[in-house]
């Protein structure tokens, strides 16, 4: 008899945009005349960078001529694309290009370390939260029950506004720490003496820093750290994830890396060392067969000098209407935070999450994503996103601020 995975009983079902979609399609039968603002999304919509296109269109016909053909490439990706993500995004930082694992996307490498460490490991994760961390851990084993809206072994690194939404330390001691800045849902960016608070507590405590940095393009406050690795000692206690998803519209088109110094060390049972690069080297080359050669020669021309020119204006593009909607709530009396140095902007309405986005729905046609739907903390808030056209953005706020009014 095939038995399954128990721990899959354990996953709480998903609503969250599902019942969105649900909610959204009810009103548009009820009010067909009326227009639908998505301002809800987590995907981007402007086009891929014409030279990401022209780079993919060339490979292509690199792989229609015999001289030029590739099969199977390295699994860790291609020189052409590690030494340019070392020297343009980690020079500085002493990360070399054999300390880059190219992949299809971040959210597969978040989702998949975790089974490089053993079964016991008593994982951190932030409320609210990227559903990938808690998810693959409850998976694996690592959750404990669901009792009142939580998993009974997970440490919850609670981000309110009593905390300025960077999540204090934890009272109890995680071995696994997941950290996202700047946030996803909440757009907050952390300090770099924030950062360091976590870095010396993984020190201190032989710990991990799983550091999601998916929105660092949005970075454009020069005192904000880009990289964890900007922190002294971060080398050895933590591994950054990054993705082209959001830097230059790569959601569908799948290309991530992990940053892992050969300086992090993890440990054995014994309390012996041991190299988590090497580790994920194997793990990666064992299971992962490289992310595909057009893709990562578009994903090169991301830091030729008219790459990175298209990348800085299509981010522009998205942080002013991230603006606009910041400028425009808080206009209208409603708290916010992110949307600066970010593409979320994350809204306090004064009610349940639900109701407000019910409202919203219901007076407007707007779409937001209830803040309940990414963990406790974010019951009372709302998520609006920067990634609609700023045509759209602009036609939601008015709506809104002619309403509210
Ligand atoms: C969008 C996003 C990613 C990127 O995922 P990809 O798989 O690279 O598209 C990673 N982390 C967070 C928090 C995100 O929101």
């Amino acid at each position: 008899m095939i038995k399954i995975n128990e721990n899959y009983k354990k996953l709480q079902a998903s609503y969250l945009f599902v019942e969105i979609s649900k909610r959204v399609s009810e009103f548009q039968k009820k009010n067909p005349d009326k227009e639908i603002i998505r301002m809800g999304i987590g995907d981007v919509t402007l086009p891929l960078p014409a030279v990401c296109t022209s780079a993919m269109h060339k490979a292509v016909d690199d792989l229609a001529n015999a001289k030029t053909f590739k099969g199977y490439g390295p699994e860790q990706g291609y020189d052409f694309l590690r030494e340019p993500i070392a020297e343009n995004d980690f020079k500085s930082l002493g990360v070399s290009a054999d300390e880059i694992f190219v992949s299809d996307g971040a959210k597969c490498d978040t989702a998949n370390i975790q089974e490089l460490f053993s079964q016991d490991t008593v994982i951190a994760l932030p409320d609210p939260v990227y559903p990938v961390y808690s998810d693959t851990n409850v998976m694996a084993g690592r959750s404990g029950n669901f009792i009142n809206g939580r998993y009974e072994n997970f440490i919850y690194l609670d981000s309110t506004e009593k905390n300025n939404f960077i999540p204090d330390l934890p009272s109890k001691k995680p071995d696994l720490i997941y950290l996202c800045f700047p946030n996803n849902p909440t757009g907050a960016t952390a300090a770099k003496d924030q950062l360091k608070k976590w870095v010396d507590y993984a020190k201190e405590n032989k710990a991990l820093i799983l550091f999601d940095a998916a929105y660092e393009a949005f970075i454009r406050d020069a005192s904000l750290p880009k990289s964890i690795f900007e922190i002294a000692g971060a080398k050895e206690v933590a591994v950054e994830f990054r993705s082209f998803s959001k830097t230059a519209g790569f959601t569908g088109v799948r290309c991530g890396f992990i940053a892992i110094s050969k300086e992090c060390k993890v440990w054995d049972k014994e309390g012996n060392s041991h190299s988590l690069h090497a580790l994920w080297n194997r793990r990666h080359s064992t299971k992962f067969n490289g992310a595909s050669y057009p893709i990562q020669k578009g994903a090169a021309a991301i830091y030729t000098p008219e790459g990175k020119k298209e990348v800085k204006d299509m981010i522009d593009y998205y942080l002013t209407n991230a603006k606009v909607i910041r400028e425009s709530m808080e206009k209208l009396g409603y708290k916010c935070t992110g949307g600066d140095n970010s593409p979320y902007v994350w809204v306090k309405t004064g009610k349940p999450s639900w109701d407000f986005f019910d409202f919203l729905l219901d007076k407007t046609g707007v779409v937001c994503t209830p803040g309940a739907g990414f963990g406790a903390c974010g019951e009372g808030y709302v998520r609006f996103s920067a990634f609609n056209s700023k045509e759209k953005t602009e036609a939601a706020m008015a709506k809104v601020a002619e309403f509210v009014k």
